[in-house]
């Protein structure tokens, strides 16, 4: 494997001299303050993450009532839970979330041109039960916002809301066996059961460079597009940059989608980047009414189950959702196919694995020189890493919005931009003003499950989470804590993970309700993981991490492998490593044995 090999247009390219690039680039990106490079967002910095989609004044009365089981979070893990409770016969629920209507994620990202990359037909929960198909293959944001809203309405979880709602904390109550929940608005709710969908990307952060807030012009994240400022909707004609400097920090997934309508529409666009993401083509169809009439019950999860074994690495007769995600996959299988020795090794497969991640990522770099007329501006938008050390985009115009003459790309050689100052940004000495400064800076990923919550967990005898998770998380299934009865938490660590994210939650949320009806059934009290079980659990996250922090050491930095830090701690805390196929099959196992193996009910 140390001499030329091709790409499947016959371009030359040499593994050796990729793979030295891979690692050139990677280290020059490692920094020894890691995920601590970011700023919290909190103090001076809290209006960055004020809600500009309410009305300002929402008041309402302090609740004090008691609650079967309150779900925090609006967003697809809690509506997927609350539809999986519904139809388990449960009616007492209640959400609690801090913004203004069901959505998590879509809620908060309103900002132009934002869609998602998974296929709609996949990624959309719950498309049969509410007898919805999306418009188009790749959903824009307000259609998947939409659809949360129809969720919630069909499931009837409008009825007990709490919007507009920060928790301040959760605290078990031993003598009655109940949580307390306590919040910004003085609610001192009981529940009996609480289950936890924060998202994975809830938290907003900042680079910590300095000077942000000496900055005077006009700012915002993302994640909180002001629309006020800019015009238009998610779908551009952003008439309020006309004649205003913008400046984008950030060039990931967020900031591919953002850059084509800002560029458009100020008269000048200053695009801050450190790492380039790698952009792919982007075939978006409107749904074919003949395929529609074709499908039989069934196809919704049949077609979720065939994506996420093709990306897990599993064989599948046809791949149904046949784009960019599954295409590493398509060209490894072609290579196996014709390989004579057909069994191979899992050190060949690797190794195989790796030709076919440098061919697909030759051809990202080759579409880059195909676009973008200026070479040093293409030369720069080249990513060197493997093409899941990020997340890999789709998108049709950013690209050629660097061929427009109001549009600069600066880069800052994996480096970073310097500070802030009152007028812009610095980049390598030079200073850039700006009129409006937008942070597509990404969200907090390696930090506390507590501090992304925004509010600590006291269980049994006043221990916390944020103790008792300090030196690693510890679960039963990622999901049952031991000292914390009652309650369900829904996150990737040391639980399983899908690339299209929906589909866990969807796994996380029927097992949330088997186990609830089961305890509601039964009258329990509580319900809460067993030591042992909790100890192998640990032993088992710990034991299956190894192969992919491997992976992940010669990624360049990023929040899939801890801003490059990924250390045993992070194995303890990441998700299954036996992948999500067989992470299902366990939880399916789980269910079917029925004695609800691992729990203590009282
Ligand atoms: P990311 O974390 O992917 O990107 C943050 C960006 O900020 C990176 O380019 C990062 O550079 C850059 N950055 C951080 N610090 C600095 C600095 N000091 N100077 C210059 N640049 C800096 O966040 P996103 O919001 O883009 O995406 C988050 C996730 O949300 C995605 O991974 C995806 O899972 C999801 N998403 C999905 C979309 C879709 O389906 N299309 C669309 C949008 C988001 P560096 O890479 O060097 O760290």
């Amino acid at each position: 494997m140390t001499s030329q090999n091709t790409t499947r247009t016959g371009a030359a390219f040499n593994p050796d001299t990729l793979r030295e690039k891979y690692r050139q680039e990677r280290d020059k990106r490692l920094r020894d303050d890691g995920n601590d490079q970011y700023l919290e967002i909190k103090g001076t910095y809290e209006h960055f993450l004020d809600d500009p989609y309410v009305e300002p004044g929402f008041t309402r009365e302090p609740l004090t009532d008691e609650v079967e089981v309150v779900i925090i979070g609006g967003g697809f893990g809690g509506l997927l839970t609350g539809a999986r409770l519904r139809e388990a016969g449960v009616e007492d629920i209640r959400f609690i979330d801090t913004c203004g209507d069901f959505g998590g994620t879509w809620y908060w990202n309103r900002y132009p041109g934002i869609a998602c990359d998974i296929e709609s037909y996949i990624y959309l929960p719950l498309l049969e039960e509410t007898g919805y198909m999306p418009k188009q293959k790749y959903s824009a944001g307000d259609e998947i916002l939409e659809h949360s809203q129809r969720i919630a309405k069909h499931y009837d979880l409008y009825r007990d809301v709490c919007f507009q709602t920060k928790i301040e904390e959760l605290r078990w109550d031993e003598e009655i066996s109940r949580w307390i929940i306590s919040t910004n608005r003085g609610d001192r709710m009981k529940a009996h059961y609480v289950a936890m969908a924060l998202g994975p990307l809830n938290q907003p952060k900042l680079p910590g460079i300095p000077g942000i807030n000496d900055f005077k012009g006009h700012t915002f994240h993302a994640c909180r597009w002001d629309y006020d400022y800019t015009g238009g909707d998610s779908h551009g004609n952003l008439t309020g940059l006309a004649g205003k400097r913008v400046g984008i920090l950030g060039t990931g997934a967020t900031s591919v989608q953002v850059v084509p309508h800002v560029g458009e529409a100020a008269e000048q666009l200053y695009v801050f980047q450190r790492t380039p993401s790698s952009v792919d083509v982007k075939h978006n169809d409107p749904t074919d009414p003949e395929w529609v009439k074709s499908l039989k019950p069934g196809w919704h999860q049949h077609r979720m189950d065939n994506f996420n074994i093709l990306v897990s690495g599993g064989f599948q007769e046809e791949d149904l959702v046949n784009d960019g995600w599954t295409e590493i996959i398509r060209n490894l299988l072609v290579m196996v196919k014709n390989e004579d020795e057909p069994d191979l090794s899992p050190e060949e497969l690797m190794k195989k694995m790796e030709l076919a991640d440098f061919q697909k990522m030759e051809q990202i770099r080759a579409r880059v020189d195909e676009v973008v007329e200026d070479k040093e501006t293409a030369e720069a938008l080249k990513p060197y890493y493997r093409q899941f050390c990020k997340r890999p985009c789709i998108h049709n115009e950013y690209l050629p919005t660097f061929n427009r003459p109001n549009v600069t790309l600066v880069d800052t050689k994996g480096q970073g931009v310097d500070r802030i100052t009152e007028k812009g940004v610095v980049v390598d000495g030079k200073e850039y003003e700006v009129d409006c400064l937008i942070y597509a800076s990404g969200f907090e990923v390696g930090t506390s499950y507590t501090r992304r919550a925004g509010y600590d967990i006291i269980g049994r005898g006043g221990k916390s989470l944020e103790q008792n998770w300090s030196d690693g998380v510890k679960s039963f299934h990622g999901m049952h804590v031991k000292d914390f009865p009652n309650c369900f938490i829904m996150s990737n660590a040391q639980s399983g993970f899908t690339p299209s994210y929906p589909h866990m939650l969807n796994e996380q949320a029927k097992h949330i309700a088997y186990i609830l009806k089961n305890a509601i059934d039964n009258k329990v009290n509580t319900i809460e993981t067993s030591p042992d079980a909790q100890k192998e659990w640990i032993e088992t996250i710990i034991s299956v991490a190894r192969g992919r922090n491997d992976f992940l050491q010669n990624c360049t930095p990023g929040y899939y492998n801890n801003e490059g830090k990924p250390n045993d701690r992070t194995a303890q805390d990441g998700f299954y490593g036996g992948g999500s196929v067989a992470f299902i099959k366990l939880w399916d196992d789980w269910r079917a044995e029925g004695s609800l193996k691992g729990l203590e009910l009282s």
